[in-house]
């Protein structure tokens, strides 16, 4: 077991990528918190995780919570040696008819969330602890109408090795993980209904070198990887688990034969 005797906090641990690494993580042996705002997603997801798991409900925007939930982790659990800092939103953001709401709304929740969530955490962080902020490929792709989301996930790789040198002092690593496109709920506002979704998918596949749109647990293997000893000398990187669509998008399928 790659996480025996660790104790994580997921933010966002009730749905899609959180809720695929908080199964991971106990399964490996950890103790893990997870925190989401929707009860009955988190009362589903606690009861699936077992007794090696507790749902905290926290809003990663309120500071006082995210400091409330981190108290009762470490109460439960102990002191914490792995962080994820997962919860986040898509929000579309088009030039030409956004609201500073919506677009404050985007960055408050991927990008201040989680510097305030690995800052209420430190107190309650083991030396020695490694820090997974998730951030995405968006960052990187100029995909139209997705400003504010983009901004939020390329500061989030700016910030984490800023972290990363402010915490290696204490051996405390900081990385990141890029996602692409993975099959969660979080396109259930952009892809309405399931033949959206094939369609959808179906596109992904054709764009993506591995001709396919990842599933939660691709991500979240690359999260223990970066969580656990197995990546002890791995410090303020950022790791794609994008099936190589940032890497070599000439690759894809759709530029084949
Ligand atoms: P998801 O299934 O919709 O999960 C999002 C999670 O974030 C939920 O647990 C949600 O819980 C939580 N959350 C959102 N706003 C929150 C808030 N204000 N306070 C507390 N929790 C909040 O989507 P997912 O795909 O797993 O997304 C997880 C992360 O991966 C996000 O940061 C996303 O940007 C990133 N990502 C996803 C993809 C993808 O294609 N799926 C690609 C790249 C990056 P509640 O609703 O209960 O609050």
């Amino acid at each position: 077991m790659r996480l025996a005797g660790k104790t994580a906090l997921i933010t966002g641990g009730n749905s899609g990528i959180g809720l695929a690494t908080a199964k991971l993580f106990v399964a490996e042996g950890a103790k893990v918190t997870i925190t989401g705002r929707d009860k009955a997603r988190l009362e589903a997801a606690a009861k699936e995780l077992g007794a090696n798991a507790l749902a905290v409900e926290a809003d990663v925007t309120d500071i006082a919570a995210m400091e409330r939930a981190v108290a009762q982790a470490a109460a439960k659990f102990g002191k914490l040696d792995i962080v994820f800092a997962n919860a986040g939103i898509p929000g579309s953001t088009p030039l030409g008819s956004t609201s500073l709401d919506a677009f404050e709304q985007v960055i408050r929740t991927n990008l201040t969330a989680p510097f305030f969530t690995v800052q209420a955490a430190l107190p309650q962080l083991n030396d020695g602890a490694s820090i997974i902020l998730n951030s995405s490929v968006i960052a990187v792709l100029g995909n139209p109408g997705y400003s504010a989301y983009a901004a939020s996930k390329a500061g989030v790789r700016g910030m984490a090795r800023v972290m990363a040198a402010e915490l290696s002092p204490r051996n405390i690593r900081v990385n990141v993980v890029a996602p692409g496109a993975a099959r969660t709920p979080i396109w259930k506002g952009a892809v309405p209904n399931e033949q959206a979704m094939a369609v959808f998918e179906k596109r992904i596949a054709l764009s993506t070198p591995l001709g396919r749109i990842a599933e939660a647990d691709h991500i979240a293997k690359t999260v223990l990887f970066l969580a656990s000893d197995d990546s002890a000398h791995v410090q303020g990187v950022e790791i794609f688990v994008d099936g190589g669509t940032t890497g070599l998008p000439a690759g894809a399928p759709i530029y084949r034969g």
